[in-house]
């Protein structure tokens, strides 16, 4: 079985903080070991679950030369290999090269403005105040799910905080197997399992989640035309989407992307 695994840092067991999740800061040495720990768990549950072909990716913007570059290279699981460096949601050879089985994602978190969501953003919490695909409100995880069901490719795992687990569910489906690595008390606080009970339930629900292949979603796919909605948070921030095929400004803070598949619609927000 061929596998991916999305990963991302304010999702993981034991994470509560923006220091913790941000290169330099006191917590990020602790919040690497949190991250990489995780992470581990998830590859091991994978080989578990019979998946011989598993790249696993890290998807968290730490800042600087950390972005997407997080885990400590050292302690890493063997039987997977592990991209660095690449920007967010955006690493897709895989899904379109190397007939992938199942996405799954480590670490998730909720859409901006979740109550309960530990650490909740979409994709930049001071630049993007909301996205929609189609109208529809959509967070990091139907964002990430509609790149890999671009693809054709379902998501079969998520672990993050409960608000993410069942911000997946209600996109994905309730048979979605997934890990609730802690409980949000609000933005910044958590009730927590210790991280090694929660790596363990990590580990044993991936290889479930795999085993159980009558369990999975289908392939997230929001239609044949995509229209991608992002209120920025200012106006100065459209600057960045100008002059971009395919990309509108709809609004002193809005911008449209249309395309005939969500992966399209993602990518030339970043093309020039
Ligand atoms: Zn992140």
């Amino acid at each position: 079985m061929r596998v991916m695994i999305w990963c991302d840092m304010e999702g993981i067991s034991a994470i509560t903080r923006w220091d913790q999740c941000t290169a330099g800061a006191a917590q990020y040495e602790e919040g690497r070991r949190l991250y990489t720990a995780d992470v581990n768990a998830a590859v091991r549950g994978a080989r578990k679950g019979g998946a011989n072909h598993i790249v696993v990716v890290d998807g968290h913007g730490a800042g600087a030369d950390h972005s997407f570059n997080s885990w400590i290279k050292e302690d890493l699981e063997p039987g997977a290999e592990y991209v660095f460096g690449h920007r967010w949601s955006s690493y897709v050879d895989p899904l379109r090269d190397e007939s992938l089985d199942a996405m799954l994602f480590v670490g998730a978190h909720s859409m901006a403005g979740t109550p309960d969501g530990v650490l909740s953003h979409t994709v930049s919490s001071l630049s993007w105040h909301a996205v929609q695909i189609n109208g529809k409100p959509a967070g990091e995880i139907a964002m990430m799910s509609a790149v890999a069901g671009s693809f054709g490719v379902p998501v079969v795992y998520v672990s993050g905080d409960r608000a993410a687990v069942r911000e997946a569910r209600a996109l994905l489906g309730d048979s979605l197997m997934a890990t609730e690595t802690k409980i949000g008390l609000g933005r910044f606080s958590a009730r927590c399992l210790p991280p090694c009970d929660s790596r363990k339930r990590i580990e044993m629900d991936v290889a479930e989640a795999l085993r159980k292949r009558d369990r999975w979603p289908a392939a997230y796919v929001p239609g044949t035309s995509v229209e991608l909605g992002v209120e920025l948070t200012s106006p100065d921030k459209v600057a960045d989407y100008r002059n971009k095929t395919g990309v509108e400004i709809t609004g002193p803070r809005n911008v449209v992307s249309r395309a005939s598949h969500y992966w399209q619609a993602w990518d030339q927000f970043w093309r020039g």
